[in-house]
């Protein structure tokens, strides 16, 4: 059973009390997740008992820190369901993945007259790098569109995803809409296409249980710091053919078999995406972050998300001049942005900020989007294990409180 209480608990943050009384109140998850303490503590043993680099040494310490590497990339295999840890390679975060397979799979393999299908709620990381590829290559960039609702309109999808298709890069979970994508479907509509289909896992794999077999998805992007581990790292998944084919991005140190003078071949998987010096401590410290949620279950945090966030979701809707973005309450992730009539966003996270309740206001890196919803901006409220019922009430005071500041009342 899940007890948000004990959850809590392992989370030293919300130990303190900020000034003024006030208990931290954390809905910013969706950029950052807080640290469990056996991931702040993992990472101080390695450093105070034996850090080295890694994939260097023989000696004692190298040795244990190769160790504890290879068993991060196990626990990451298992929490994804990946056939192999070959196919797991430790990278700086989501953009970094997502910058590999743009340039490393698609500037290879997209020519002109080529198409690149991806969606307009999609995340900076998942759209600048494709138009980069686009220009270079003289592929074309189309998107799938919303639904009034901020579903992906699959109804036009015959329209989008055709032949010249071969590229489908989208988001498992919108970071702004909490709009939940049907992966599994999409994967094998782009593969019945002769697309890949690349998985931005950033807000889904933190929040989803994620089988990449099952989805039959051909890369995968993750950011630890979002998966309540370390920053600076993250993961790049492939299916083995994908990262077969799929050129490095980073050259340099590992990343070789042999070099020559003039030209050099590359290591096997997944060394060939491992250029220079790893994230050691940071990749170490996620193992921790990814066997705390397992033992969890991850079938279990969203069923704790999945109430929290319908509760959040009726208590939002009650106040006056709310207008929450995306879909209805049932249907979506542990991500609620939304606009106050009459109400700056920066003002509002302000105003909540003195009420000790952290969230975020801005385009969140998603300017088509808003750009699409006709907003320069919105706050956002995004959830994580550790919140309660208790958090969401202290929000909805936190705007009542706001509104009054701002006339609103
Ligand atoms: N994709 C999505 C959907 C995200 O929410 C984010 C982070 N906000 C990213 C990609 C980029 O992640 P990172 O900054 O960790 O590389």
């Amino acid at each position: 059973m899940f007890d948000v209480n004990e959850v809590r608990a392992q989370f030293p943050v919300f130990q303190q009390t900020l000034p003024k009384g006030y208990p931290v109140t954390f809905m910013d998850t969706g950029a950052s997740a807080q640290k469990p303490r056996r991931t702040i503590e993992k990472e101080r043993e390695v450093q105070e008992t034996h850090y080295a680099n890694a994939y260097r040494g023989v000696y004692r310490f190298g040795a244990q820190i190769d160790e504890e590497l290879e068993a991060t990339r196990e626990a990451v295999r298992a929490f994804i369901n990946a056939e192999s840890t070959e196919q797991i390679a430790f990278t700086s975060g989501t953009t970094m993945s997502l910058n590999v397979i743009a340039f490393g799979w698609g500037m290879k393999h997209l020519r002109e007259g080529d198409e690149i299908l991806i969606s307009i709620m999609e995340h900076h990381a998942n759209f600048v790098p494709w138009q980069q590829v686009a220009k270079r290559t003289g592929a074309k960039l189309r998107f799938i569109e919303l639904t009034e609702n901020g579903q992906l309109d699959l109804s036009q999808l015959d329209h989008v995803l055709t032949e010249r298709t071969k590229v489908v890069a989208l988001t498992g979970m919108s970071n702004v809409l909490g709009t939940i994508v049907p992966v599994r479907e999409l994967a094998e509509k782009a593969h019945e296409k002769g697309a890949i289909f690349v998985l931005d896992g950033a807000q889904s794999v933190p929040h989803l249980p994620t089988d990449v077999q099952a989805d039959d998805v051909d890369f995968l992007a993750v950011s630890g710091h979002k998966l309540y581990g370390p920053t600076g790292i993250g993961i790049l998944y492939g299916k083995r053919e994908r990262l077969e084919e799929c050129d490095p991005f980073v050259f340099g140190g590992h990343m070789i078999a042999e070099v020559d003078l003039l030209d050099s071949t590359w290591a096997h998987l997944p060394a060939k995406f491992e250029a220079g010096t790893i994230p050691i401590v940071q990749a170490i410290s996620l193992g921790e972050s990814i066997s705390f949620l397992s033992e969890l279950g991850m079938e279990n945090c969203l069923a704790h998300e999945e109430s929290l966030t319908k509760y959040a979701y009726d208590r939002l809707n009650e106040v006056p001049g709310m207008n929450i973005l995306g879909p209805g309450r049932d249907q979506r992730g542990a991500i609620l942005a939304f606009t106050i009539d009459g109400a700056h966003p920066e003002d509002l996270a302000q105003l909540l900020n003195r009420k000790g309740v952290f969230v975020r206001h801005g385009h969140h890196c998603t300017m088509p989007l808003h750009n699409h919803l006709g907003i320069p901006a919105s706050v956002r409220a995004s959830l994580g294990i550790y919140n309660t019922t208790d958090d969401i009430d202290r929000l909805i005071d936190a705007i009542e409180f706001a509104r009054g500041r701002l006339r609103l009342v």
